[in-house]
């Protein structure tokens, strides 16, 4: 039989001798959703794992205890800046320490292969060398506080549709030269603790079975000591999966393994040292992460529910804001700025009309397991005020983009027991027995709001009652969304009852449930009682992802609210338009089906654009969306979903008083057939990765085809020039890095920084590779007219491509060209270098 068996070291040992085979089984399925079981006998408490990446999102939404919200995955790697992503993924080590987590869920280190990827905000970059390096910063970071990280999700969980069932197929070379390349990066260079495997199969192998790649690879070949983690509800198998590679099985206390891999152990189908191996690898995890003392954190959580109430520890710590907003704004994206209308003079320009559906309801999170419950900061027209020398912000939603109607947020909603803002919530069981009674300031749960149990059992239901009280004479739309049997009921008339289906993707009941809507007619001041119900779906395997939503609205006449923002854009001195993805556009669990934004936002756009020649678009999305209007408005900056310091962030781009530092992690197409890959939709089950290695800019330059903005791109306050580029050597051996310094100079008027992009180009002019890779980066800051150098490293592995006949990296001789500039289009300078043969 072949399997992994790495071995146990010292004390491991001792403490594994100590365990029966039951003891040991029991150690590698979760206690509950989010932790590992605790033997006190040895000194070992529970483990606490929890979501990633944004922020560490805890064991449940607490109002009392929320998150720091950071910029998405994309944003960070739009910084380029890898002693920045550290600083932050260490503060965000010791926030998720300071609330009990032992193992952060993050980094997701998959490449950005479709922008229509409905999870792509939650990877850093199309690239591999820009995703390696700012994953490796993450790691480093978030380790370097005592928590472990995971890299996720181990392979090839690249797009979302179907991803629990699809099959990747993609050849070695590609695998190795472009999605395992961030994995192996984080094993060799970070040491990180876990590697998580993916739902999707990998050539013909489901990742939580996939010996290739887990126990060959992984494990054998690149020696990786930590824990293979399944992802939740990822392990359909006991002995495939056992022999595999797989340490763990999330979520539990139930799943494939427990008394039926004690069973193969005992009938010698899995060795009892491939056991050991997994416990050994989970207590060495616990040594890591100071689980091993002899002290149990929390009780051991046996017949958990998985809603047992947050372990605080003393000193609860939050990332520094002031920490969090200079990394917002440093990944913030200048994309044009048309006669310098950027940064914007207050003293010239005393109105600012403030536009768009995002100026109101900004999208600083994806959905899916990445959310979290966020500080609130302060928004966008309060910053804009408060920071800037204004008269006036005059702030218009402009269209409608929302998929379910919104909770309203302005005090509205009163809870009729309280009088509380929000509404009342009851949760009672099958019997009508009340489980769960209580106020929240929301009118939105999902099972994260530390529901009861009682949610998940048949029969149950939740019930929200609140007072609405209207602020316009009117027609009025009340929505509840979720899976299963919904009400709405207004002054104790039940208005409408339906059954919405559970989406293909569990995931999708979280970020955009279906919706019974009615109409209902109020005057301005009067109120209505209303009361929601909905009896949760509770069948299938992911029955826990119960989410309710009540929303209520005047109906709006978005020819109207158009109309509104377009006469305060002509009235303004400015206008500062707001668009991007809506709540549910961009989420795990589904992909998007078009890069196009939601609703009549281009329309806003043009319209606005059209009367105020000073009109700046803010583009709020994770991936690229099509801006047809580009070429209309004076400047334009991608915001991604920014997290908590959206606000604070922007205005002090827009003011000034930082560059807006980013550059392109990803390319931005001009049309949406542009792209290299542009679905990611399985045929028959499958996805041929036949594009090879041309994704992203490799793809645009080999076809010939202009992006709208390519990767790298990004402009900041200020101007260099590219003086010089010395390469180190100008010849060089297979295996050897070659250093290179890069002088810049600011050739503007005011201090900045740069990002210094490294491209390789190969000899040969195979059509099947990219024209030229990017193989090394660093910033650079320097004053008005001072120059700075950028001291580089091309690594070895720049040259090399994987040989697949060879089973190896080869690294083929030949004349090389080094390029260099601000991006991959804007290339200043070329050197060459010899690679020599042997
Ligand atoms: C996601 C993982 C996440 C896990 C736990 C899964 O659906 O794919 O990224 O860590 O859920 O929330």
């Amino acid at each position: 039989m072949n399997a992994t068996a790495t071995g146990t070291r010292g004390d491991e040992s001792s403490l594994l001798a100590r365990l029966s085979l039951e003891q040991k089984v029991r150690l590698l399925t979760g206690a509950d959703a989010w932790s590992l079981y605790a033997i006190n006998a040895v000194g070992l408490r529970s483990m606490i794992v929890s979501d990633g990446p944004s922020g560490v999102r805890g064991r449940r939404f607490d109002p009392g205890n929320p998150s720091s919200s950071l910029p998405c995955p994309v944003a960070l790697g739009a910084t380029w800046d890898e002693d920045l992503v550290l600083e932050v993924a260490r503060a965000l080590g010791e926030e998720a320490r300071s609330r009990g987590v032992d193992v952060l869920l993050a980094p997701t280190v998959n490449i950005v292969r479709t922008p229509l990827s409905g999870r792509g905000f939650e990877c850093f970059s199309e690239d591999p060398v820009l995703t390696a390096r700012i994953a490796v910063a993450y790691v480093r970071g978030v380790q370097g506080s005592g928590v472990g990280a995971t890299a996720k999700h181990y392979v090839a969980n690249d797009s979302e549709t179907d991803r629990r069932t699809y099959d990747a197929r993609i050849s070695d070379q590609v695998l190795r030269e472009l999605y395992l390349a961030p994995f192996e990066a984080c094993v060799f260079e970070a040491d990180v603790a876990m590697v998580m495997a993916a739902y999707n199969s990998v050539n013909g192998h489901t990742m939580t079975a996939n010996p290739t790649l887990l126990r060959d690879l992984l494990k054998d070949e690149w020696g990786f000591q930590g824990v293979v983690i399944s992802d939740w509800s990822a392990t359909r198998t006991t002995e495939p999966t056992a022999l595999a590679g797989l340490d763990l099985v999330m979520p539990g206390p139930r799943g494939p393994w427990g008394d039926q891999l004690v069973a193969a152990v005992r009938e010698g189908t899995v060795p009892e040292v491939v056991v050991d191996d997994k416990v050994s690898r989970l207590l060495r995890l616990a040594r890591r992460v100071g689980a091993l003392n002899g002290v149990s954190q929390i009780d051991s959580p046996d017949g958990a529910d998985g809603h047992h109430s947050e372990p605080m520890t003393a000193g609860r710590t939050f990332i520094d804001p002031t920490l969090l907003r200079e990394v917002t704004s440093r990944s913030f994206v200048l994309l044009r700025n048309q006669d310098g209308l950027l940064p914007l003079k207050p003293t010239d320009m005393r109105r600012v009309a403030l536009i768009g559906p995002n100026a109101i309801e900004p999208q600083t999170q994806g959905g899916g397991s990445v959310r979290v419950l966020p500080v609130v900061r302060p928004g966008l027209a309060d910053s804009l005020l408060t920071l800037g020398e204004f008269d006036a912000v005059d702030v218009h939603q402009g269209c409608v983009t929302w998929a379910t109607i919104p909770q309203p947020r302005d005090g509205t909603l009163r809870d009729p027991v309280s009088g509380a803002p929000g509404v009342h919530v009851e949760v009672r069981d099958a019997d009508g027995t009340l489980r769960h009674d209580n106020s929240i300031p929301r009118s939105v749960l999902t099972w994260w709001d530390g529901l009861p149990s009682a949610v998940h059992q048949p029969g149950s239901e939740l019930v929200m009652r609140a007072r609405y009280r209207a602020s316009v004479d009117g027609p009025h739309v009340v929505g509840v969304a979720g899976v299963g049997v919904l009400s709405i009921a207004i002054d104790g008339s039940v208005l409408a009852e339906a059954t919405t289906l559970h989406p293909t993707e569990v995931v999708e009941a979280l970020s955009r449930p279906p919706e019974l809507r009615v109409p209902i007619e109020l005057k301005a001041g009067g109120e209505v009682e209303i009361r929601a119900a909905y009896r949760p779906n509770v069948r299938g395997p992911e029955a826990g992802f119960v989410t309710m939503r009540l929303g209520v609205t005047p109906r709006l006449d978005e020819n109207q609210l158009i109309d509104e923002a377009v006469a305060s854009a002509r009235e303004a001195d400015v206008a500062v338009v707001v668009v991007g993805s809506a709540e549910g556009t961009e989420s795990e669990g589904y992909d998007r089906d078009t890069l196009s934004l939601p609703g009549r936002q281009d329309e806003l756009v043009r319209r606005v654009a059209a009367v105020q020649p000073n009109t700046v678009v803010i583009v709020n999305s994770g991936m690229p969306v099509l801006m047809p209007w580009v070429d209309d408005v004076a400047a334009l900056i991608q915001v991604w979903l920014p997290g908590q310091a959206f606000g604070e962030a922007l205005t002090d781009c827009l003011l000034g008083f930082v560059e807006p530092g980013g550059r392109l992690p990803i390319s931005i197409p001009r049309g949406a057939t542009d792209s290299p890959v542009l679905d990611a939709i399985p045929k028959g089950g499958e996805i041929a990765y036949s594009e090879g290695l041309l994704v992203g800019y490799r793809g645009y330059d080999r076809s010939e085809r202009e992006p709208l903005f390519c990767f790298g791109h990004g402009l900041g306050y200020t101007a260099w020039s590219y003086d010089s580029l010395v390469l180190e050597s100008d010849a060089l051996l297979r295996d050897q890095d070659l250093p290179v310094v890069v002088t810049v100079r600011n050739a503007g008027q005011r201090a900045g920084r740069d990002v210094v992009q490294v491209y390789l180009e190969a000899p040969d002019d195979d059509p099947g590779r990219p024209l030229r890779v990017l193989a090394a980066f660093a910033t650079v800051e320097a004053d008005a007219g001072q120059t700075a150098e950028a001291r580089m490293v091309i690594p070895a592995r720049a040259f090399a491509r994987f040989d697949t006949g060879a089973g190896g990296w080869v690294w083929p001789p030949g004349s090389y060209t080094v390029r260099v500039g601000r991006s991959s289009r804007d290339l200043r300078l070329a050197q060459p270098v010899q690679l020599g043969a042997g």
